[in-house]
């Protein structure tokens, strides 16, 4: 029998010794609400449509009808015996009928096994390769992210007081590394010491209270605070740019950069087939144009003409896109002219910590 003062880690780490995980609801004693359809394929299991990865602003605002209590509903299912090693997105939300006859774990999950696939979070659904505008859903494959922005606090003390009934609610799902308040703004960033912990408590904090009745939005922070965890993921991405380089580019492509760089090296073009060849299909159909930058600059080092502009559409697709960008950091790094698209490639958020995209926070 555990005690009741075991903490959650202890109870996680004792999962061989658990007894069967109970049935957190009844078939039928949750209300289901119609799931909009966000995306291309209705996935039973997740209770939404899949592909979408979007929710609608009216179940971001209202309550959840269940809570999980790691407590008394953590136990063993048939992942433990089938070797199944992600989460059931259901217990975290505190609604799995199927208790110890769940396919999935009901236990927090354990930050030091490795998931099997690094491009699905600890409930086995897809990362996508960059965050929604909004910074909810599952998240980013590109980048390890362990904070929660927890937003629509109901602040009734000071800071540090807040702090501890943030802390008091969100320990539960896993171990914190830190948590920060944004007084008067009803604000909290909370770092797990696992990502996994924080894909969990994210889900778990969904729409539910703290002390004060409130409905959370928990979403991904834009900005993971650590320094050391920026300094590694920014190298991960530039390995990831020159793999892109490298596998994905498209022939003509490199025949147009070839191009671009005789003109950089004041070499005039002996047939118009290459600016052609760039034109937009569709003319007008997007504005995607591969914007030549400092075109002044370019006009003062060059006495030849400049040539159109290249367009993006029909011809760069997005990882393309992507890996142009990145080759113009590398040619900017060597101090080489710069004529390669910058606007054509959205901005990455880099908001930092600022709340600004997170939404629905001023409007209440
Ligand atoms: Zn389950």
């Amino acid at each position: 029998m555990s005690s009741a003062t075991e903490t959650q880690t202890t109870v996680a780490k004792k999962v061989k010794k658990l007894k069967p995980a109970r049935k957190q609801v009844k078939p039928g004693d949750v209300e289901k609400k119609e799931a909009p359809q966000t995306g291309k394929e209705y996935n039973i299991w997740y209770n939404k449509w899949a592909g979408g990865d979007r929710e609608d602003s009216y179940s971001n605002k209202t309550k959840s009808q269940t809570r999980c209590n790691i407590k008394k509903d953590a136990g063993l299912t048939r992942a433990n015996t089938t070797g199944v090693k992600y989460c059931c997105l259901f217990f975290a939300r505190g609604c799995c009928p199927y208790g110890w006859e769940c396919e999935y774990l009901h236990t927090l999950p354990d930050a030091s096994t490795q998931l099997p696939d690094t491009s699905k979070d600890c409930f086995a659904r897809d990362k996508f390769s960059d965050y929604r505008d909004d910074m909810g859903g599952v998240g980013s494959f590109a980048r390890q992210n362990r904070t929660l922005y927890v937003g629509r606090i109901k602040e009734t003390g000071t800071g540090p007081e807040t702090e501890e009934v943030v802390k008091r609610h969100f320990k539960e799902w896993g171990e914190i590394e830190k948590i920060r308040v944004l007084q008067y703004r009803s604000v909290a960033f909370v770092t797990y010491v696992s990502e996994q912990n924080a894909q969990f408590a994210k889900e778990s904090m969904a729409c539910q209270s703290l002390d004060n009745d409130e409905i959370l939005n928990v979403r991904w922070a834009t900005e993971d605070p650590n320094p050391e965890s920026k300094v590694s993921e920014k190298r991960r991405l530039e390995d990831m740019g020159r793999e892109a380089i490298q596998a994905k580019m498209d022939p003509r492509i490199v025949d147009a950069m070839r191009a671009v760089r005789a003109l950089e090296d004041g070499d005039v073009l002996n047939d118009d087939v290459q600016v052609e060849e760039l034109e937009d299909p569709e003319p007008g159909a997007k504005r995607r144009r591969l914007e030549v930058e400092d075109a002044e600059q370019e006009e003062q080092e060059m006495d030849i003409p400049e040539p159109e502009p290249p367009k993006a559409t029909g011809l760069l697709n997005a990882d393309t896109l992507e890996s142009l960008k990145y080759f113009k950091e590398i040619r900017q790094r060597n101090g080489t002219a710069n004529v390669l698209p910058a606007k054509a490639v959205p901005p990455p958020s880099s908001t930092g910590l600022g709340l600004a995209g997170y939404g629905s926070d001023d409007d209440d």
